[in-house]
């Protein structure tokens, strides 16, 4: 029934399945384990031979409603929800990978997406190669016979810089390795990466799924055939299964995506014209700017430019830690993506861990500051702002 309805249907009513009570909001199933009627439908159920719930770690129908629901707003054909983005990520990766292969990726990906692949997933084996983001060039340079994963954010966190998916996707497949694609930052009203070429799409369902800063969550989407095997097999076997509870929370979070990425989206553009013209900040890095270096590339492949704004305020790292400190109504929390603004100092905190080498290399300067715009009003924010600017 989902096939032809539009994102906006889909985001309240795909992945509905009502129990025989006919409740019309969608029902948390808090259950680790299912009943089966009689020995043979046991053996039925784990052979693999009949469908249905077996536990909790496998399956479970309000995690179930939360997946369909992201794979129909995706335009994927399955998906996988997991207990927070790292282990979507750490899925993927284990899901598809072996000891012996290699990821291209870039220096501007989530500080602890790149702990994961150059300090953790080096341990076993997988090797990977970061280059900068945009350089189509530098990609294809760095691809080797085992090759066999590009993985990428775009725009990036938090300096907001772009690649051409469909470009890459070209690259990838050239190549035979997978496409992934985390698509945190513009979710699937703004952007969507299997659309342009992407075999993996990734969620840190934490920030705007949710929206509300309440739950952890993560999520796989992509084709039948490439999540059906490793990854739901590491799944199960792993455990790093999201929670009945929390999927419960994503899904309604998913029915009001819509409204809070398009109003939050509308904030962020107006407060990035008004930081780009208050004379003590020298950069803003918004991709619905013109001054955006890829704004061309922005408007061709999202649908709206995020509701993430980066900028560097002259003065460096005492003065952007003015600008923080002298907020009243923004949180000082390194969480995004919520209806509550947030600001943070990316340089000491998200990516506080990295090597100052990679981190300048990422583009994240001690003078930089990150804010991520909520529902608050216009004006608010920038009364806030100006406190430690001016
Ligand atoms: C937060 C974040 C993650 C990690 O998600 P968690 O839910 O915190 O595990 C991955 N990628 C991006 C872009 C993020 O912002």
């Amino acid at each position: 029934m989902t096939d032809k309805l539009d994102l906006d249907t889909l985001a309240v009513r795909a992945g509905i399945h009502r129990s025989q009570f006919n409740e019309h909001s969608e029902a948390l199933y808090l259950t680790s384990s299912y009943v089966f009627n009689n020995a043979q439908q046991a053996a039925e159920r784990f052979a693999n031979r009949e469908p249905g719930n077996i536990y909790s770690r496998f399956t479970n129908p309000t995690v179930t409603a939360f997946q369909e629901r992201l794979a129909a707003l995706e335009g994927g054909e399955s998906c996988i929800a997991t207990a927070s983005g790292m282990s979507a990520i750490l899925t993927t990766v284990m899901g598809l990978l072996k000891a012996g292969d290699h990821i291209v990726t870039s220096h501007s990906i989530f500080g602890a997406s790149v702990q994961l692949f150059a300090n953790i997933m080096a341990r076993f084996g997988v090797e990977t190669s970061f280059v900068a983001l945009s350089d189509l060039k530098a990609w294809e340079a760095a691809v080797r016979p085992n090759t066999r994963m590009f993985y990428l954010e775009t725009p990036s966190n938090p300096t907001m810089e772009l690649v051409d998916i469909k470009a890459l996707s070209h690259m990838a497949h050239a190549a035979k390795a997978t496409l992934v694609v985390d698509n945190c930052f513009c979710t699937p009203i703004l952007q969507r990466p299997l659309d342009l070429g992407a075999d993996i799409v990734i969620h840190s369902a934490t920030k705007y799924l949710d929206g509300q800063g309440r739950v952890l969550g993560g999520a796989i989407v992509g084709s039948q055939a490439l999540l059906g095997e490793g990854i739901a097999h590491f799944l199960r076997t792993a455990g790093p299964t999201l929670s009945a509870f929390n999927a419960w929370v994503l899904l309604k979070g998913l029915e009001t995506l819509r409204i809070r990425m398009d109003a939050q989206s509308a904030t962020a553009l107006a407060l990035a014209s008004w930081l780009e013209q208050h004379p003590s900040v020298s950069r803003v890095v918004y991709p619905g700017l013109k001054s955006h270096p890829q704004h061309e590339l922005a408007q061709r492949q999202q649908s709206g430019g995020g509701a993430m704004v980066a900028f560097n305020v002259k003065g460096g790292q005492k003065k952007a830690w003015q600008v923080i400190d002298s907020t009243k109504v923004i949180s000082i929390t390194a969480n995004l993506g919520d209806t509550k603004t947030t600001i943070t100092h990316p340089a000491t905190t998200t990516h506080g861990r990295l090597s100052d080498e990679v981190r300048m290399a990422a583009g994240i300067g001690p003078e930089m500051v990150r804010v991520s715009v909520g529902l608050e009003s216009l004006a608010d924010l920038q009364h806030d702002l100006a406190r430690g600017l001016d």
